[in-house]
């Protein structure tokens, strides 16, 4: 019996594991953490459950939407989606709707708004960059005002140096024109991924999902092994041969020494940020390893706020375009579902951040970043300081794989690299260096699953990429 090693027991992670086990493979899962799930882990705070940040799940394929309906059990409620722009203390609907965004924004200022989306299509702005490729779909006026700010928070470069794929997968098929055309006159044919007004969501949290594919895979024989770091992969003449392993990831105390070993397979699936398990390939040339040394990841600091009212916004989250603050996003848990309350009368938000490993931002203490939170939610007028309860905060490590200019070249490189190696697979969103979603990141694990069993040819390194072309011919 072939042994698969998987690293990592995220969403991509999981799913490959799930359908393996079905067949005659002994199957072994090494996590980091002491939970399933990774990013769309769900987990208890302040006596209600919690998501990292917002976790809706949405995908048109059926295969993946049977897949996950399968491990909600049974568990998942129709959530409305409400996410608006909250912008100089008002909410804006996006996609825009004509007279609210008329009102809110005056007319003069959408009147503006329309004049410099008519010069960008006289004259487009030039460059393949996440800012030409918006302000030419909204123009420059619209893209600084509901754009711009959030998605410099998030990257932390300037947009003029984001590649547009970060656009281009997110908002692809939007423009103003589409914008004010089915403001006015409604679009019943077409409705854009990012902007579903439903979805399905299980009633505990997304981590339900990871939960119930865990307990599947270890009722058919798999093993997951906790709070296990994973250090590097072992190859020999390019052919996967086993992983090193240390018992302790998160021990920061003097007594313990860790304790490194070696575990054998015939097949490795790395779910792990892309460029530690890259450079740890000790056959790798120099020159791949230099380009893996230059992807980076963007880090993640969640600040979750126990507030005692019932009713602060409407919205499942909204983006935060407010000048002076410096979250980029709120999550309001309470308009999920009635399961995450566990019966109690406060809403938990949560606060999204984002930093580099050297910023100020991701050294300073929790409860400095608390008081950054509590001061957002006063200064927008979200809430008043005497409605806060109590805060918490979750950090993490590389969450977002950074976009920059140019970074697909050296990618695509390292992606040939790396194809010259047999029996090794690297799927997920840090895993692979795309900006999945959950469904992209379960689909890869499908996937990788069926080229293991001989049932697909498909090119892993396509998935999400060519993914949403796949979902709209279907
Ligand atoms: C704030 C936020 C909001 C999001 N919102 C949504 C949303 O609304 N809808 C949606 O569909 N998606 C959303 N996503 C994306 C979604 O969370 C991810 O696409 C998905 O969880 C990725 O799954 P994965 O298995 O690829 O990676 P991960 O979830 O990153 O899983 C990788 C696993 O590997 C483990 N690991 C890492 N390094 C090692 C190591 N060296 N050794 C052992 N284990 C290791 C990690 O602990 C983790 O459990 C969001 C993400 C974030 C951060």
């Amino acid at each position: 019996m072939q042994k698969v090693l998987i690293i990592g027991a995220g969403a991509a992670g999981l799913s490959a594991a799930r359908v393996l086990v079905e067949s005659d493979y002994e199957v072994e899962i090494f996590e980091l953490d002491s939970k399933v799930g990774g990013l769309s882990k769900s987990f208890a705070l302040f006596e209600q459950f919690v998501d990292v940040g917002p976790h809706r799940f949405f995908s048109k394929d059926k295969r993946l939407n049977d897949f996950w309906l399968a491990h909600t059990a049974g568990t998942h409620k129709q959530v409305s989606r409400l996410t608006r722009i909250f912008y100089n203390k008002k909410f804006f609907y996006y996609p825009l709707r004509g007279f609210d965004a008329l009102f809110k924004l005056g007319f003069i200022e959408s009147a503006l708004c329309v004049l410099s989306y008519l010069k960008a299509k006289c004259k487009p702005f030039k460059g393949d960059n996440f800012e030409s490729w918006v302000a030419n779909a909204f123009g420059y006026r619209l893209y600084s005002i509901f754009f711009k700010s959030y998605t410099q928070k998030l990257w932390g470069i300037p947009c003029d140096k984001l590649d547009s794929d970060f656009a281009a997968q997110r908002i692809k098929g939007l423009n103003l024109y589409e914008a004010i055309k089915s403001a006015f006159f409604g679009d019943k044919n077409k409705k854009h991924k990012t902007l579903v007004d439903e979805f399905s969501y299980p009633d505990l949290g997304a981590g339900v999902v990871y939960e119930n594919m865990a307990a599947e895979i270890l009722a058919r024989g798999g093993k997951i092994h906790y709070n296990t770091k994973v250090l590097g992969i072992l190859t020999q003449d390019k052919k996967a041969q086993g992983i090193i392993i240390s018992d302790a990831p998160n021990n920061t105390t003097q007594s313990h020494t860790p304790s490194t070993r070696e575990v054998m397979g015939d097949i490795i699936i790395s779910t792990a940020p892309f460029n530690d398990m890259v450079l740890s390939l000790g056959e790798l040339d120099s020159h791949t390893q230099s380009l893996a040394r230059n992807l980076k990841f963007r880090n993640t600091i969640l600040v979750y706020i126990e507030v005692d009212c019932k009713d602060i916004f409407a919205d499942n989250w909204i983006y935060m375009h407010s000048k002076g603050t410096k979250t980029g996003r709120i999550t309001n848990f309470r308009n999920w579902t009635s399961g995450l309350l566990c019966g109690r009368d406060s809403s938990i938000l949560c606060l999204e951040y984002w930093a580099n490993d050297d910023e100020e931002l991701w050294n300073v203490s929790d409860e400095a970043l608390i008081e950054i939170a509590k001061k957002d939610l006063v200064e927008s007028s979200l809430v008043r300081s005497e409605q806060i309860l109590r805060g918490s905060v979750l950090k993490i490590h590389k969450s977002y794989p950074i976009y920059s200019s140019g970074y697909k070249e050296g990618l695509h490189r390292i992606y040939e690299a790396l194809d010259e190696f047999s029996n090794l697979y690297f799927i997920g969103r840090n895993g692979s260096f795309k900006y999945n979603n959950q469904d992209h990141s379960i689909l890869m694990g499908l996937v990788c699953a069926d080229k293991i069993l001989g049932k697909s040819a498909a090119n892993l390194w396509h998935i999400n990429t060519d993914y949403d072309y796949q979902e709209e011919k279907k």
